[in-house]
């Protein structure tokens, strides 16, 4: 048996031929902890990313959501 299989984006359930393997990013932009934060003091501002599941995303969601590319086509 040979059958080829069917692949669904793992974000949106599309059937696509450019999925690819990419490694989720959950973006989080933090607020100020406090005035603590000296003005110019990066640390602590900014987003937090935190890398999530691999899953295999359509082009369509590679464009509209963060994510790391794995550089494995499906
Ligand atoms: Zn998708």
């Amino acid at each position: 048996m040979d059958t080829h299989p069917i692949h669904y984006c793992d974000s949106c359930g599309d059937t696509d031929d450019t999925l690819m393997a990419v490694r989720r990013l959950y973006v989080t932009t933090l607020p100020p902890a406090d005035d603590t934060i000296r003005a110019g003091d990066a640390d602590g501002a900014g987003p937090l990313v935190t890398p999530g599941d691999t899953e295999v995303w359509c082009e369509v969601c590679r464009i509209h959501y963060p994510h790391e590319l794995m550089g494995e086509q499906v």
